[in-house]
């Protein structure tokens, strides 16, 4: 075994998530597969929890006895961290940019039920969250707790380690089933998924192409952020990564009318998913993902050098929310 394989597998982990999550085959489409992480059991699943496996750990390898994180209502992150919080005895203290709403929906309201201490900056800038971290930490410090920032949506280092694993998982299953993958495609937000991808990739070699879509940032910005993850991850464990021979294509054009809004070709995905699959996609990140794909899939044809792969993040509690037009 290389080296960099042997310190991300020394990396201390909390064991919540149960791997490898399913490899599953399209039941309509040929040599279309889902990678389930959207399963996972812990917390309402999805790639958050699979990150927060080795956040947490980490955080409790520092003595940490209070989770400080924070992004929009809708957030999967928020409410992933209130539950790796409980399951791991931590408490959790929620910033959420904005006012709170008239109605706690969604991952809100899950995240209130896991026992989260939540808080509303009152300001619509996203980045008002990150001043409140510092805050937030201090008054917990002030509270002879030791409190533990996990940045805005997740996106960290550790994160997009936890990805890479499931590179290696997913090559693995490949291996066995005898699957040949041509293209991987994925939501983007805060880009430590896609960061974990695009390392694995470059590590392992993978010959696949990442279709990314971006959900929130212009693609060339999303690009740089998840270079930089994919870049501090690898000097976590040492490896150096030839991130450039990795084939990636990475679209904005999916956003619709902004982060959280619902689009029409997001709506329409998600319906097609749910009533050709059973399989629930999500109206934040997934629902667009897919509809971007889709729609280039149509024009530009698949992937000819093998089967595609969708990783399926998770994200479902949206559905339950206004902010889903799944209604129709
Ligand atoms: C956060 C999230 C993503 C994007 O992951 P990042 O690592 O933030 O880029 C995709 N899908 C769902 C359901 C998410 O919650």
């Amino acid at each position: 075994m290389n080296s960099w394989a042997q310190r991300l597998d020394a990396l201390p982990r909390l064991g919540l998530v149960e791997t490898p999550t399913p490899l599953e085959p399209s039941r309509r489409q040929s040599r279309l597969w889902f990678k389930r992480d959207d399963l996972i059991a812990a917390g309402f699943g999805g790639n958050k929890v699979r990150a927060l496996d080795l956040v947490v750990a980490d955080a409790r390898r520092l003595g940490a006895d209070t989770l400080v994180t924070g992004a929009g209502p809708l957030s999967n992150h928020v409410r992933a961290t209130a539950a790796v919080a409980s399951l791991s005895g931590l408490a959790c203290r929620a910033v959420y940019w904005g006012a709170p709403p008239q109605r706690v929906q969604g991952n809100h309201r899950l995240a209130a039920l896991f026992g989260a201490e939540i808080h509303f900056t009152g300001e619509s800038d996203r980045a008002s969250v990150d001043a409140a971290f510092e805050l937030k930490a201090r008054e917990t410090t002030a509270r002879d707790g030791t409190p533990y920032i996990i940045p805005r949506g997740g996106a960290c280092p550790l994160a997009a380690l936890a990805h890479l694993r499931a590179v290696q998982e997913t090559l693995a299953q490949c291996a066995a089933r005898g699957v040949a993958l041509g293209c991987v495609a994925m939501a983007v937000g805060g880009g430590a998924t896609l960061a974990g991808w695009w390392l694995g990739a470059a590590l392992l070699g993978a010959s696949w192409r990442i279709d990314a879509f971006s959900v929130s940032r212009p693609a060339a910005e999303a690009r740089m952020r998840a270079r930089r993850l994919a870049q501090e991850a690898a000097d976590i464990i040492g490896a150096r990564a030839p991130l450039d021979d990795v084939e990636l294509r990475l679209f904005d054009d999916v956003i619709g009318a902004g982060y959280g809004l619902p689009s029409q070709e997001g709506a329409q995905a998600i319906r097609d998913m749910a009533r050709a699959e059973s399989i629930l996609l999500d109206p934040v990140y997934t629902g667009k993902a897919m509809a971007g794909w889709l729609a280039r899939r149509a024009h530009g044809g698949r992937a000819a050098r093998g089967d595609s792969l969708f990783l399926h993040t998770g994200g479902a509690p949206a559905l339950f929310t206004d902010a889903s037009q799944e209604d129709a």
